[in-house]
């Protein structure tokens, strides 16, 4: 076995930070001299930045992505006795956020080319006791909102985003976040735009929501009256250093999204076809999150890109309806999601990979001949 000369990162956010480090370095010590440590004004700057990036009226940045969807949830009154349709392919926290708040998940299956929300299936799982869907927008492409959105105002029911892994994505033209009745970010350090640490937001054209949401996240208190708490809320509050941070990062997003935009195509041109990218739909633009493909022999490939000292990720390998905690909540098969969740394999993506690590990635995963097709 040959060995190769560098190891190709799954994710390379050393790069971007050496790069930024000066205007990354100039931002925290704005907020280290000014000691707006928790909300204040660097928060309020960041807020304003991100719902004119998300075109939205309003944004409430809180403490991560969990507590935003958790949050939006808790504002529009969604409880003990609601439904909540999810899908089974995503990140656990889409489902812990509607736990979390009381109200009862229903998992719909996802679509056989695209991993995401099924419209028909989404449609199938409405009852009277549907409250809300969320919307979630994996890998960096957005779910169908124009049809998700038609289905919710048809029932009378609150569509909400998952945006957390598609900052700056569109469906139809429509930006995440921009979609739905709110949506939730997350600023997880290895998100399209991250922190350096734990960080969300809650994004809304609607403002009495937001409003609510900005109490529920600092203790329930009254934005005028500082002694008054008209809600029971919690602390889910941004730090100035996080926000400060995310305003220099926000100004490189659309180029950052942009260098994985062309990764995705050079591996679309280079993988193998027995390795096959997970599909885009027509309508969307995705930002690559992730690069997701499919492979029939995972633990076979897997073990060749580790000889390779190639990075490489699942995302995710066991549905949400099948885990232990939601087991429960879970009413039927979803086999779409279930078989999808033994092929997917998550390769190296970062804004600054180069064709030639792609091409050695994909080099690599040519020469493994399928045993079975
Ligand atoms: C990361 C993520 C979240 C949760 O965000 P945190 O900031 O880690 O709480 C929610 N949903 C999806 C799809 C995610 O990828």
């Amino acid at each position: 076995m040959s060995v190769d000369p560098q190891p190709v990162p799954f994710l390379d956010l050393g790069t971007l930070h050496r790069e930024r480090r000066t205007e990354l370095d100039a931002a925290m010590g704005a907020v280290v001299e000014s000691g707006q440590f928790v909300s204040g004004p660097f928060v309020d700057q960041f807020e304003r930045e991100f719902a004119e990036y998300c075109e939205v009226a309003q944004c409430v940045g809180v403490a991560n992505g969990t507590d935003a969807l958790e949050l939006i949830l808790v504002g529009l009154g969604i409880g003990p006795g609601d439904e909540v349709i999810v899908p089974a392919n995503t990140f656990v926290a889409t489902v812990e956020a509607v736990v979390t708040c009381g109200a009862t998940p229903r998992f719909v299956d996802v679509s056989p080319t695209t991993l995401l929300m099924d419209l028909e299936d989404v449609s199938s799982a409405i009852s009277p006791a549907t409250a809300a869907v969320i919307a979630v927008h994996l890998y960096g492409q957005m779910a169908d909102v124009s049809g998700l959105a038609a289905l919710a105002d048809r029932h009378g029911l609150a569509l909400i985003e998952d945006a957390a892994q598609a900052h700056g994505a569109r469906f139809d033209g429509r930006r995440a976040g921009s979609a739905g009745r709110a949506a939730a970010f997350s600023f997880y350090p290895g998100k399209n735009l991250g922190a350096f640490g734990d960080g969300g937001a809650v994004v809304t054209d609607d403002e009495a929501l937001a409003r609510t949401i900005r109490c529920l996240a600092n203790h329930g208190r009254d934005e005028d009256d500082r002694f008054r708490h008209p809600l029971s809320g919690r602390n889910s509050r941004l730090d100035g250093l996080q926000a400060a941070v995310l305003s220099v990062k926000l100004r490189y997003l659309d180029a950052d999204n942009a260098g994985r935009v062309a990764a995705m195509a050079w591996y679309r041109d280079l993988l193998p076809s027995h390795i096959p990218p997970v599909a885009t739909a027509p309508k969307a633009a995705p930002v690559h999150h992730l690069a997701i493909v499919r492979t029939l022999e995972r633990p076979g490939v897997t073990r060749v890109l580790d000889e390779h000292r190639i990075g490489w990720g699942l995302h995710y390998p066991v549905p949400c309806h099948v885990q232990p905690a939601f087991s429960t909540f879970a009413d039927r098969p979803l086999p779409v999601a279930e078989r999808a969740a033994d092929e997917i394999l998550s390769l190296p993506m970062s804004p600054r990979i180069t064709p030639d690590q792609i091409a050695r990635v994909c080099d690599v995963l040519a020469a493994r001949v399928p045993a079975v097709i």
